[in-house]
């Protein structure tokens, strides 16, 4: 069944002339849906709404909007398999994946349900006696959200819940390859009693983000995504002088030291490596390994790599998705191609994978031998592909891991409690894993990297508050 979606303008579901479509990555005959290409129009149009309803929106009892954001979570739980289907089937994540995520979300909506009573300020000592001083956190206005591809339900509701249960107002873009089940948590926010105009959604192109962004009536703008267009949305909200957080891209190095169990230290690779097809932006792609260990974990890696089950999204059997699109997978080959040609061996995979559905499948892909400073271990490839860097010690390995511009999740692998502590305090990175794979984190807890991975305040749990709320500090005199 093919879906035809709508924007979201002050509560009214906006068809418009349906013009783009979304393909099953998994099987291209397979019209997700079929969606309205918004303008610059549009989106003023959304902030305008957006606008009109955050005094009723902002001044609301905090239970009105914990109640919404409860409900909607409770909707989301309740729909998990048919939400969890139309997510695999869009963005090609597994289906265990894609159901994972869409709990993930409706865990979020709860989260943040609470969270909302909890838009606290501080009572201070005033210096001068007979005056009392205080901080309030109020809303901020209308937030502009724009969000990737490949979490494309969680990401729009770590964005959203915290955004709505501090009382702001929303206008979202979600990515062009995934609009229908960004859609679908819109839909579902209203029906669980958002009032009109509290969550805009306007359906588009790049373009449709750097109206937002450029928009004068936009308070903040929440951006994920990767780091080339992160560096121009900064630039646009530098402008303007607006509040901006953006989360992009990562190269996450994976340590795997001589006294590491062998057994852990492959499956924290593969999972970190291949899982959601290496649509992470926490992938562990860059695997440097100690030189005792480094043959015995290169071979067990290709091994357990070429053992994955590539396959239709939907289907039980596959371990591993496929890329989300054709551009996507011409990106993870061209980058197989590159790191051959300075001396990379391909150990398994390299190339597309041929399956019974036409999609877009590529066999997971483990390259030995690079060295640290090629452009595989310096660029994010966004696939299902990992690269080998062998080294002497943990020294080296930790001057390597800190190379590079980006500074997401690192991970260490080792049964070492002085190297692991080592590395926690001297890592460049914003979050760190020690025996676990660089991806895989929490929704309650901040969420964000270092250098060119993230800008500005932390997402979520309770780090949200930063961004999506603003200090106002009162003094009350006798
Ligand atoms: P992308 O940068 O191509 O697009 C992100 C969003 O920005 C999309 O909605 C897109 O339409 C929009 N956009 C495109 N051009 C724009 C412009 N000029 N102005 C404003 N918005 C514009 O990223 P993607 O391919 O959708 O997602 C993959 C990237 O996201 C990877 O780099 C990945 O690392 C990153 N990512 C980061 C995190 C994180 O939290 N750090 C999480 C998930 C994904």
């Amino acid at each position: 069944m093919t879906d035809t979606l709508t924007h979201f303008i002050g509560g009214e579901a906006e068809g418009g002339d349906a013009v783009g479509e979304s393909i099953n990555p998994s099987n291209l005959d397979d019209v997700v849906a079929r969606y309205p290409k918004g303008t610059a129009a549009d989106v003023d149009r959304a902030v305008k709404a957006a606008r009109e309803a955050f005094p009723g929106w902002s001044e609301a009892s905090p239970e009105v909007r914990s109640d919404v954001l409860d409900r909607a979570g409770t909707i989301v739980m309740q729909r998990a398999k048919e939400l969890g289907e139309l997510l695999s089937r869009e963005e090609g994540k597994t289906l265990p994946e894609g159901m994972g995520e869409v709990m993930r979300a409706a865990r979020i909506l709860k989260y943040f349900a609470g969270e909302a009573l909890r838009r606290h300020g501080q009572t201070l000592e005033s210096t001068r006696p007979g005056l009392d001083v205080s901080t309030y956190r109020e809303a901020v206005g209308v937030f502009g959200l724009i969000t990737p591809w490949n979490f494309p339900i969680a990401i729009p509701a770590w964005k959203a819940a915290p955004a709505l249960a501090f009382g702001n107002t929303v206008v979202m873009k979600p990515a062009t390859p995934t609009p229908a089940i960004a859609h679908a948590l819109v839909a579902i926010i209203h029906e669980a009693g958002a009032p009109p105009g509290v969550f805009n959604l306007i359906i588009g192109e790049g373009g449709i983000g750097s109206a937002i962004v450029d928009h004068p009536d936009v308070d903040g703008i929440s951006f994920t995504g990767s780091q080339g267009v992160g560096a121009l949305v900064g630039q646009g909200a530098m402008k303007r002088q607006t509040r901006v957080q953006m989360e992009m891209g990562g190269k996450n190095p994976l340590v795997v030291l001589d006294d590491a169990d062998l057994e852990r230290a492959v499956t924290c690779a593969i999972d970190g490596a291949f899982f959601g097809t290496g649509q992470r932006c926490t992938a562990s792609s860059r695997i440097i390994v100690t030189e005792g260990i480094h043959d015995r974990f290169v071979e067990a890696l290709a091994e357990r790599a070429r053992s994955l089950r590539v396959g239709d999204a939907l289907d039980p059997n596959s371990q591993i998705g496929p890329a989300v699109s054709e551009s996507q997978l011409e990106q993870n080959l061209k980058y197989v191609e590159i790191a051959k040609g300075e001396g990379g061996k391909v150990l398994t995979g390299g190339g597309p994978l041929e399956l019974d559905k036409r999609g877009f499948y590529m066999a997971p892909t483990v390259i030995a031998d690079t060295a640290p400073d090629q452009r595989i271990n310096c660029e994010e490839v966004f696939g299902p592909v990992a690269s080998t860097v062998r080294v002497k010690d943990y020294d080296e390995a930790l001057e390597i891991a800190n190379r590079g511009q980006f500074g997401l999740s690192a991970g260490i692998v080792t049964n070492s409690l002085k190297y692991s502590r080592d590395f926690r305090k001297r890592i460049r990175a914003g979050m760190v894993m020690v025996n676990l794979p660089t991806a895989g984190v929490d929704y309650h807890v901040p969420f964000g990297g270092t250098r060119k991975s993230s800008y500005g305040a932390r997402e979520q749990g309770f780090a949200a508050v930063e961004f999506y709320t603003q200090t106002k500090t009162v003094y009350v005199g006798g």
